[in-house]
């Protein structure tokens, strides 16, 4: 039996209200002309009959081009002022999955994650390796620059000035780069991007990338290339893709707790995205959301940070995009 796809992709969650109102609503615009241009792609993929897995790359890949979000061209700087970028893929048909961490010079790092999983032997290659994988399959390859931005750059010089060794979510850190805005103390900071997807087969996938944390440790990897963490896609329950907090994402292997709770508690999908971030990230400390999409269609996407840039689609029903509740 056809089924109607669904896709649903995020752009990072942090603190993002800072403008006054209508400034505000200037300010986002660009925000959510990126998210359809993605949400396009992926959709363009999805109405020809395509996977859930082609169509869960090519939105990631759209977004990992666009300099506003923080996965490939607009990545963060770490603490060496370098870009180390991870991402991750999964398929819930198969429960196949590729993911690589620190690359360097991959153009689309989504699109390694996506051949080592075709490949079908590692599942996370790292740094070096990744990239000489990467270029061996014939992908685009760039010099380091590509990925840097001069609005990246003032974010993490602002951080550094303001709190050596603090590490930021993207979008907080945004913030951080307007001198007229004062810090909030607690903010954290964070900005990567996502997708998930049910195909017209029934098939789920899930897709993450990252630039991570601004200011990160050289060579700390977050949740986005975890499998079951920042990543996770199971046919006989949901895909999810996370963006927050890495640490906290990785040790309430959170994307995978979504999947335990609708497998084993037989909750719905909005039920366990809801307890996954009430009960297992909230009491870590952890900031940040996750969207999530349920085999029979349904879709979560709660948050527990200021906004999340996110937007989805429904065959038959027009594309919509979101910042806040
Ligand atoms: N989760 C990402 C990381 O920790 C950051 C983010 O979502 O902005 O690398």
């Amino acid at each position: 039996m056809e089924r109607t796809y669904v896709l649903a992709l995020h752009g990072g969650a942090g603190t993002i209200a800072r403008a006054p109102a209508r400034d505000m609503r200037q300010a986002e615009l660009p925000y959510h002309a990126g998210l359809r241009a993605a949400l396009s792609a992926g959709q363009a993929v999805l109405a020809r009959g395509g996977s859930a897995l082609d169509a869960v790359v090519a939105a990631v890949c759209a977004l990992e081009d666009n300099p506003l979000f923080n996965a490939g061209h607009g990545a963060v700087f770490d603490a060496d002022a370098r870009h180390t970028l991870d991402a991750g893929v999964m398929d819930g048909h198969t429960l196949a999955a590729g993911a690589v961490a620190g690359v360097r010079r991959t153009r689309n790092p989504v699109q390694a994650a996506r051949e080592l999983l075709r490949d079908g032997g590692s599942v996370l290659l790292g740094a070096d390796g990744a990239d000489r994988f990467a270029e061996a399959r014939g992908l685009a390859m760039v010099d380091p620059g590509y990925f840097s931005t001069p609005q990246r750059l003032a974010q993490w010089r602002r951080l550094r000035m303001q709190a050596a060794g603090a590490t930021a979510l993207d979008h907080d850190a945004a913030a951080l780069a307007d001198d007229a805005v004062p810090l909030s103390p607690d903010a954290p900071r964070f900005g990567t991007v996502g997708a998930v997807a049910l195909d017209r087969q029934g098939h789920l996938a899930a897709a993450t990338s990252t630039g991570g944390m601004t200011n990160k440790a050289p060579g700390r990897i977050g949740d986005s290339p975890i499998v079951g963490a920042g990543v996770y896609a199971n046919d006989a329950s949901c895909a999810v893709s996370c963006t927050g907090s890495g640490e906290h994402f990785i040790r309430a292997c959170l994307a995978h707790d979504i999947h335990a709770r609708m497998r084993y508690l037989g909750q719905a999908v909005g039920a366990a995205a809801q307890g996954a971030m009430l009960q297992s990230l909230e009491p870590l400390g952890g900031r940040g959301g996750v969207v999530a999409l349920g085999a029979d269609g349904s879709l979560a996407m709660p948050f527990n940070s200021q906004g999340m840039y996110r937007a989805w689609v429904r065959e038959g029903v027009p594309q919509a995009t979101a910042v806040f509740e």
